[in-house]
Formats: structure tokens, sequence, C-alpha cells
């Protein structure tokens, strides 16, 4: 068993943005990411504290815009429009969750796909669905990364996603099937789940629930991603996957935390820069 180390892989990662940022500071260029944010949770916190930490790193200007929850629709898209307009600023993302007065469909379409680097936006996510050029959602491109990384094909094998949110499931579905894996979605109205996750060859697990993924659900030498992000009762962050048991019976596996966030907080510094390049360079 190898654990897949995506802290080690977004630290190599890391070391080729500093490079490009340098590159863009020599023509007085400096990518900038500006996060709207209306509600906050622990784990929304937690993405926020490591994407300013990473940027800050990486010498690109990072802003956080924290929005009155009272907000009505039509200021909040004042101020994408005013993003919009903005050159200095490359990136725009809302951090979910957003109140449920607001549809969040509706505020990625908003957001120019120039500077949709989480890969929202209608327009990204139908370039993407037709292999055309476009921003793809960091987690599922970080997730890619990985597997490339560690030299892992996916071009025939089983994927079964457990999860199939337009943020992380449904694009890393996609993604696998672009490089041909056969690909199975699950989901919570999926009838024993057990059955599709032990024909997986490779699971990739987006749920958001401790411990779902049992060793006895899954088959001997499989590859393993968990995507899940947990508090314990005792403030510990922790996966979807029963790690000390489902560990054993993989060949691959991520741990959390340590696997596939440092690689989605990398992958969003990489979208900000190409954002750079492309908008103020035109490479
Ligand atoms: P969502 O809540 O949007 O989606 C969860 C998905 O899990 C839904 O599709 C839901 O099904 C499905 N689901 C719920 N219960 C079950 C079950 N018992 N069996 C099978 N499927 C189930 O979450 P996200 O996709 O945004 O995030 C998933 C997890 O990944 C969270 O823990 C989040 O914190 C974490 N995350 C981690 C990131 C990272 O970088 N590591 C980045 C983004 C998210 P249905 O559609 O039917 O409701």
């Amino acid at each position: 068993m190898e654990i897949i180390d995506g802290k080690f892989v977004s630290e190599q990662i890391k070391n080729e943005l500093k490079w490009k940022v340098n590159k863009l500071k020599e023509c007085s260029i400096i990518p900038k990411l500006v996060i709207i944010t209306l509600e906050n949770n622990a784990a929304t916190e937690l993405y926020i504290r490591n994407k300013k930490r990473l940027f800050n790193e990486l010498g690109i200007c990072i802003e956080q815009k924290i929005v009155d929850v009272s907000i009505e629709m039509n200021g909040l898209l004042k101020i994408i429009e005013d993003l919009n307009k903005d050159n200095t600023v490359d990136g725009i993302l809302i951090q979910s969750p957003v109140p449920d007065r607001f549809n969040i469909n509706e505020l990625f379409e908003k957001i120019s796909f120039y500077k949709d680097v989480d890969g929202f936006n209608p327009i990204n996510v139908g370039r993407i669905s037709l292999e055309m050029n476009g921003y793809v959602p960091c987690t599922a491109l970080g997730i890619m990364q990985l597997l490339k990384y560690y030299n892992i094909s996916v071009k025939g094998k089983h994927a079964v996603v457990v999860g199939r949110s337009n943020i992380v499931g449904k694009p890393i579905a996609r993604m696998l099937l672009q490089e041909d894996a056969t690909v199975t979605i699950c989901h919570s109205k999926t009838v024993n789940l057990k059955t599709y996750t032990k024909t997986a060859d490779i699971l990739i697990v987006a749920v958001g629930k401790e411990k779902l993924i049992q060793a006895d659900m899954i088959k001997d030498n499989v590859i393993v991603i968990d995507v899940g992000i947990n508090f314990t009762k005792e403030g510990k962050i922790v996966g979807d996957v029963d790690f000390e048991n489902v560990k054993k019976k993989c060949s691959y596996i991520t741990k959390v935390p340590g696997g596939v966030g440092p690689m989605t907080v990398v992958m969003l510094a990489k979208n900000t820069i190409d954002s750079a390049n492309k908008r103020r360079l035109g490479v």
C-alpha cells in the first residue's frame, strides 16, 4: 500500500507556480483572486485560511470580500459586476454555502467566465464537458494531477465516484470519463452502495460523512481517493473513509488531511495565475 501524498505533490507544483508568478512580476503583474463570502462554517474557514496561506506564500494577491448575509440579489450582482470590470482582478470565487434564497448557479453565471477560476460558470462547465479549453474545477483538477503524479492510468479502469455535486462529484466523473475510465456515479439515493464500491478499481469519495466507506465495501488493491472533510467531536479533521481499516486493502490511498485538500488549493492558485497570463498577456 502506498500513500498518495497530496502535500508533497502540491509542494512540487508550488515550485512551478512560483516561477510563473516571478515571470508575471517581471511584467509588473501580480495575479489577484477575490473571494466573496456570505456564510461561514468550520469547513469554509479552513478552506479560506488555507487559500490565504498558499497565496501569500506564492506572492499572489488574495482578497476576501465579506458580504453581509442580508444582502439582496441586486447588491450581490453589483459586487460581481464591479469585480468583472476591474482589470486588476484575475479570479473571482463565491465561497459556498450561500443563503438559501440565492441560487448559487445564477451567481456563478454572473462571474465573467474569463475570471471563473473555480470552473463553475455554465460556460466553463459546458466547454469542459465538450472537451474544449476552460477552467476545470480545482478539486477535480487536483485529483487528476495526483493520479498522474503517481503514474496511475485510469484508462479502462472502473472508477466509482460517490457523490454527485456540481463542485466535486460531477466534475471528477467527467474528467475520469475523458481519460477513458468506465465511470459509475453513486449518491444518496443509490440502493446498496456497497454493490458498486466493491467493483471499483478506483474509488473517489466526496460525500462529507465520516467512515462512510468501510473495509468490507472495497475489493483488494483498489485505489482510494478520499475527498471528504469532516470534523470529529474532538475537532479532528477526517475524511469519508475508515482510513485505518481500508488502507490495508488498498494499492494506493490518500490521507485526510494531506491528500486532496492541498491539491485543491494549489489548483486554485494555478487557475488564477493562468487567468493572469491569458487576460493580461494573452498567453
Ligand atoms: P455536497 O453536500 O454538495 O454533496 C454530497 C454528495 O454526497 C451528494 O451528491 C449526496 O447525494 C451524496 N451523498 C450523501 N449521503 C450519501 C450516502 N449515504 N451515500 C452516497 N452518497 C451520499 O458536498 P460536496 O460535493 O461539496 O463535498 C463533499 C465533501 O468533500 C465534503 O466533506 C466537503 O467538505 C469535501 N470537500 C473537500 C474538498 C477538498 O479539497 N478536499 C473540496 C470540496 C469539498 P445527493 O446528490 O443525492 O444529495
